[in-house]
């Protein structure tokens, strides 16, 4: 098994974990990124003295990042310097009123028995379900692969049907918890991170409002792009080695077989297996020349975009906490808007983000790093949607709400702007339809229904990362990145 080679197409955090334990087994692996750097989606830039994560924000999910680090032979708090984010959020609905989420129980039982009576004691209830959903959503679904449907499909899983509520509206589930709109906004927006509509989603992902409370959100000193940084020098210290400035255009298959693949240049690189990093459905479409393939793919339910705004300040805004989210009163609308209509709700619910809150080396002195992030429609199949309108409009919509705030200047503070569209995600990680999170995750894109690490005809032919098994967020696509190096050590040593 020594002797075998791996060519991993994309050094986002899949590819980069999966590389280091098939290299750390040993294995020749040769990583080929299209982009100057590693990180994929996540990724950075400074300007000015400027930090800007341009991808995740939020370290959630700490368990799983801890159990991934061990299993690449080191520690979580070993490789990154953490901050522990409480409040997590601080969250603004239209009618001025604001809810700090916080692991402060005292404080949290103050602020949301103000919103309504009794509410304190449902939320604790609903936290027990949905910790009874992150243990055993992580354990039987997410932390494992379904190479065949007989290990989905087992006798031992049909209570998982009453136990994680898979069939359940994840809105209408939490409606059971609260009446106020507001709190049940408060635990069902971290669906939009799955990709999906709360009026959609299973109620499985009350897991996450439970992680982010009951295990905390984190910020890696230095951003989030430390971890990327840890993560290649394990990857440099194994042994992987790494070519960037390599767009691949192709796969070289047989009718059975990945022979190796072919970069833009022309130049053809060999290998034993190929494992394709780079995101799902653009290496269906073009990387792969089953047309049959890849139409099956396009068809599939692809989560939505973002118009991201990057912006250096001349002049600091302690009023803003580190992650401030506004969640528009027409709730169901603004998924409707952007899910079904593929575009920018009139009243945008939006995150924003100031990193110099939480370290304040992401600025300089006496100025402010401001990130602002509007979800929108991914891209159409027509191309009619007007990103330049949309981004003009959307801009507009964070002035506005930073107005609500009394943030009222922020225009003319503003030194640089950099932003990023639909077509910038498409452009930049080969996101087909620009779509930041690949395929959502609804019921029929969960578990063994979601695209797994190998290709069902090439022998040697495996995926890593967001849109395949078991889905988006960085902890996950280092589980991702684990489970493919797995499949095809398991694959060599047969
Ligand atoms: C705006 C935004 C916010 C997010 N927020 C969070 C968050 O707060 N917390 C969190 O946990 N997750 C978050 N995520 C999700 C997380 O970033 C992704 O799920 C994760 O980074 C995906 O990793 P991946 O392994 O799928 O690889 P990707 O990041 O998709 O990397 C694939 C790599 O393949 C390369 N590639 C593509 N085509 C080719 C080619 N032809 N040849 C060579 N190389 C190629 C790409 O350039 C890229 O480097 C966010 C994502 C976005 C976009």
């Amino acid at each position: 098994m020594k002797s075998k080679s791996v060519l991993v197409i994309g050094a986002g955090v899949g590819g980069i974990v999966a590389a280091t334990h098939l290299a750390q087994h040993g294995l020749k692996v040769t990583v080929v990124e299209k982009n100057a750097r590693p990180g994929g989606r996540c990724d950075r830039f400074s300007r000015d003295g400027h930090h800007f994560d341009t991808g995740p924000t939020l370290l959630v999910m700490p368990l799983l990042y801890e159990a991934e680090f061990a299993a690449l032979g080191t520690s979580m708090r070993e490789q990154l310097d953490l901050l522990r984010v409480d409040p997590t959020y601080h969250l603004v609905f239209d009618d001025g009123s604001q809810l700090a989420l916080t692991s402060d129980m005292k404080s949290l039982q103050e602020q949301l028995e103000a919103f309504e009576r009794g509410s304190f004691q449902n939320f604790q209830h609903y936290m027990e379900e949905g910790g009874r959903h992150y243990h055993l959503g992580i354990e039987k679904l997410v932390n494992r692969d379904f190479r065949k449907a007989s290990e989905f499909f087992r006798l031992e899983h049909i209570p998982l049907i009453h136990q994680l509520k898979p069939f359940a509206n994840h809105y209408r589930n939490v409606s059971a918890y609260f009446d106020d709109p507001r709190l049940k906004a408060a635990f069902t927006f971290q669906d939009v991170y799955m990709g999906l509509s709360p009026f959609e989603a299973p109620a499985t992902f009350s897991m996450m409002p439970y992680t982010e409370l009951a295990h905390g959100v984190y910020y890696p000193r230095g951003g989030m792009y430390s971890i990327v940084e840890a993560l290649m020098k394990l990857a440099l210290d194994a042994g992987v080695e790494f070519i960037f400035h390599a767009a691949v255009e192709k796969i070289d298959v047989n009718a059975t077989h990945a022979r190796g693949i072919i970069l833009k240049d022309g130049q053809r690189l060999e290998a034993d297996a190929v494992l394709a990093n780079a995101d799902l459905p653009y290496v269906y479409n073009d990387l792969l020349p089953d047309k049959k393939f890849a139409e099956s793919m396009s068809r599939k339910r692809f989560s939505c975009s973002v118009v991201s705004f990057f912006w250096g300040l001349d002049k600091t805004y302690e009023t803003l906490g580190p992650h401030t989210l506004f969640l528009a009163h027409d709730y169901r609308e603004n998924f409707e808007r952007i899910i079904r209509d593929l575009s920018l709700p009139a009243n945008p619910s939006l995150y924003i983000h100031t990193p110099a809150r939480l370290d304040p080396a992401m600025s300089p002195h006496g100025e402010d790093t401001l990130i602002a992030i509007v979800p929108v429609g991914h891209m159409s199949q027509n191309g009619e949607q007007d990103w330049g309108q949309i981004r003009d409009e959307a801009r507009q919509q964070v002035f506005r709400r930073l107005a609500s705030l009394g943030v009222t200047d922020i225009e003319s503070h503003i030194k640089f702007e950099i932003n990023f569209t639909p077509l910038s995600w498409r452009k930049r990680y080969n996101l087909m339809k620009g779509s930041t999170h690949g395929l959502c995750h609804n019921l029929t894109q969960l578990g063994y229904f979601r695209p797994g690490n190998k290709h069902p005809r090439y022998h040697n032919l495996y995926f890593t990362g967001a849109s395949t098994h078991p889905g988006t967020g960085l902890p996950t696509a280092m589980i991702s990145g684990r489970l493919s190096a797995q499949r095809i050590l398991d694959d060599f040593r047969n």
